[in-house]
């Protein structure tokens, strides 16, 4: 049965899923959404025995019904092949009680590969079922793992281009090494004078853009966007969580049918909603836990039902959670309002105007799907050092927020539910957080040094994302203004 997407703001039509996909977000500002979603009608049995590119096609066809087997199929096995250091693409580590399902071993080690990887091939399979005939110019604003990942993906693929936007002084080393050296004819990286919310707002602001996108066509561009608000990357996200369960299914630590946690350490919200997605889906999944770090604007909305973005933000160790306005939420008020458009529009206009809106008592009884709790520096720090001085395993800084989050609700609840912790990257794209925490005496060391030693002490190969940019030549230098960012675009298009 075909799924068609619509917009949470409900002013514009129905589109396939390939359109949904182009598109990026909806001419209205709004975010789509799967007019229904679909059941996961394949038992369990079947799912346990499949790999993670035959699970991705099954989680994934249910979604883009407008793709051909042949076209779909062709995507996952472009997408999810030797770039990963593992034939598993998500393995799971058993630490602690929790299982820990590393998203983090594709070409740059972060989870945001498990769909970035795909989406390119998505797009570009899109533009032709569309004859679209324009170059796709494909602008992102990134925490740090976002841009990275999305220019791995698109980098010399024909007929895109690619321009991304991450905060100067707000992402790790490593991650800004990655970038400013990112290779690729159509690869372009600008360092903004501002925080991440700056830049996302700048990059939304350029998609509603009219009079932009009417120069952009005439010299034969179109933008798309492979922010998390692309539907092209939640649907490929929801397959990790159905592969998961899928393997302790298969491995015995999980029954057929029994529930399980998932935790989530939670920025944007894309990677929890895509958890949610595949509880809706029928996927056995018990509480959503929702962790962040001290931008704890996500805790407070579980906790009171209010949203409120107007505070300090924070920069912390773990800087791709570093946001203040979790885009995706939206999809998840939009179905809270029971699909009601024009309720979750006034909300999000109320969010653009004051910083501000709140659900009502009807909206807030139904998150009982999800838990919230958040972690400090120091608790991040200590999970960081308590899980290694005790199983020997060595998370970075964004799982040990949701590491901790567990421990806390743990302790809150006594639930014995077996549980998922989504391991969101690699310890050595953080090895100076990860290392601090565990032992003041490495902060002398370079960078460097640092990931050697971190290799030694958790016993774990240096990812070769790593190994590549010991020795990489920085491409990239332009420096803006979060005023300049359209003046940038142009310039790199050579619109002016
Ligand atoms: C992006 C990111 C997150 C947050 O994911 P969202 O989907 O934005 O909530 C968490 N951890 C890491 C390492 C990330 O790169």
């Amino acid at each position: 049965m075909e799924v068609l997407y619509s917009s949470t703001r409900g002013g514009s039509a129905q589109v396939s899923a390939s359109e949904a996909i182009l598109k990026g977000l909806s001419e209205d500002g709004g975010l789509f959404v799967p007019t229904r979603i679909p059941k996961l009608d394949i038992p369990m049995e079947k799912l346990a025995k499949m790999s993670y590119q035959e699970t991705a096609y099954e989680v994934m066809s249910r979604f883009l019904t407008d793709f051909t087997e042949e076209e779909l199929k062709s995507c996952i096995a472009k997408a999810y092949d030797s770039k990963f250091d593992t034939e598993e693409i998500a393995p799971l580590v058993k630490a602690d009680g929790a299982y820990y399902l590393e998203l983090f071993h594709g070409a740059t080690i972060a989870f945001k590969d498990m769909a970035l990887s795909i989406l390119p091939h998505l797009m570009t399979t899109s533009a032709k079922k569309n004859h679209v005939e324009n170059e796709i110019v494909i602008l992102t604003a990134t925490s740090g793992d976002t841009g990275k990942a999305a220019m791995a993906g698109f980098a010399d693929v024909p007929g895109t281009r690619i321009i991304v936007f991450y905060p100067k002084d707000g992402v790790s080393p490593v991650q800004e090494k990655q970038m400013v050296t990112q290779k690729g004819e159509n690869t372009s990286v600008v360092a903004i004078r501002g925080n991440f919310d700056d830049a996302q707002t700048g990059v939304k602001k350029m998609f509603n853009d009219r009079e932009l996108a009417a120069e952009l066509k005439e010299k034969g561009f179109q933008f798309s966007s492979a922010n998390s608000i692309n539907i092209g990357r939640l649907v490929p996200q929801i397959v990790y969580y159905v592969y998961a369960y899928a393997s302790l299914v298969r491995n015995g630590e999980l029954a057929d049918g029994e529930p399980m946690n998932i935790v989530v350490p939670t920025g944007n919200f894309g990677n929890i909603l895509a958890a949610y997605y595949a509880k809706l889906m029928g996927l056995p999944v018990a509480k959503l836990i929702c962790a962040s770090n001290e931008n704890k604007v996500l805790f407070d909305f579980f906790r009171t039902g209010a949203y409120d973005r107007n505070r300090e933000f924070v920069l912390t160790s773990s800087p791709s959670m570093d946001i203040l306005i979790s885009s995706n939420l939206e999809r998840l008020i939009y179905r809270l309002a029971d699909n009601d458009a024009d309720r979750n529009r006034e909300l999000m206009e109320q969010l653009s105007g004051t910083g501000r809106y709140e659900i009502s008592e009807d909206m807030k009884e139904k998150l009982s799907d999800f838990y919230g709790n958040y972690a400090d520096e120091e608790e991040t720090a200590q999970e960081i050092r308590r899980l290694y001085e005790d199983t020997g395993y060595v998370i970075d800084t964004h799982t040990a927020v949701a590491s901790a989050v567990y421990c806390k609700y743990k302790a809150e609840t006594s639930d014995g539910t077996k549980t998922v912790i989504a391991s969101t990257a690699s310890p050595f794209k953080f090895s100076r957080s990860v290392l601090h925490a565990i032992d003041k005496k490495y902060d002398a060391l370079d960078d460097f040094a640092q990931i050697d030693e971190l290799a030694r002490i958790a016993n774990v190969k240096i990812p070769n994302a790593i190994e590549e940019i010991r020795t990489a030549q920085v491409r990239h230098n332009t420096v803006a203004d979060v005023s300049e960012m359209k003046d940038t675009v142009k310039k790199i298009l050579g619109l002016q």
